[in-house]
């Protein structure tokens, strides 16, 4: 399931995301005539998921959007949740872009991202392993993944995938991401459900967010 992390995006066996509409950004109808013309529509993969219980839509680090159907599911219905989605789904690509620009222009010298590569791997599964533990949840597999668009993801059989670049965050940051992918095993969705489990486990996750959100 796919979780709605910045530096986060698969099927439902990464997280599930649901965007919800940014009201930020204007929507294409609410530009005036004179403004820049709207991009042309993303190009979109329609991925059909029997276990799918919505409309899921990803953005992958390479700006492609895949919309996942569910079963009950229709392609056109999709496609119709995809554009009133767009403006979530431009935002992300933007978020992409920018990214991808800031480590062209600043790019990490090979030996201390190959350092920060090992902590991760030494690090990061001890410390999910650990919280899991803490709070009963069983985790089967944890990767540690380079991935430019997400920061953690899992699947319903219990194996977790975190960005190694984790270890550069704060503590509570870190750890944020961890309980969050581990709640997701007890739910996969981000209803207030989701967000009350991870309020128990975690009761400064709003600040971890927003730590993400301004950084990212
Ligand atoms: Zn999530």
């Amino acid at each position: 399931m796919q979780l709605r992390l910045p530096l986060d995006q698969r099927i439902v066996n990464r997280e599930p995301r649901i965007p919800s509409p940014d009201p930020r950004i204007a929507s294409p109808e609410s530009r005036t005539p004179n403004s820049v013309p709207p991009a042309p529509a993303p190009a979109l993969l329609f991925v059909r998921h029997p276990r799918a219980r919505r409309y899921v839509i990803r953005v992958a680090d390479d700006g492609c959007v895949r919309v996942t159907v569910p079963r009950w599911g229709s392609k056109r219905d999709a496609a119709a949740f995809a554009e009133q989605q767009r403006p979530w789904i431009e935002k992300q690509q933007r978020r992409i872009e920018r990214r991808r620009a800031h480590a062209r222009a600043h790019p990490l010298p090979q030996e201390i991202e190959h350092e920060l590569r090992h902590r991760a791997t030494r690090e990061l599964p001890r410390r999910l392993l650990e919280l899991a533990a803490r709070h009963g949840v069983m985790v089967t597999r944890v990767s540690i993944r380079d991935q430019r668009s997400r920061w953690g993801s899992c699947s319903r059989s219990g194996h977790v995938c975190l960005n190694w670049r984790l270890v550069q965050l704060p503590d509570f940051v870190r750890d944020y991401v961890m309980l969050h992918e581990l709640m997701h095993l007890r739910r996969m969705d981000h209803s207030p459900k989701f967000w009350k489990l991870v309020a128990q486990v975690c009761p400064d996750f709003e600040a971890a967010r927003a730590y993400l959100r301004a950084s990212c």
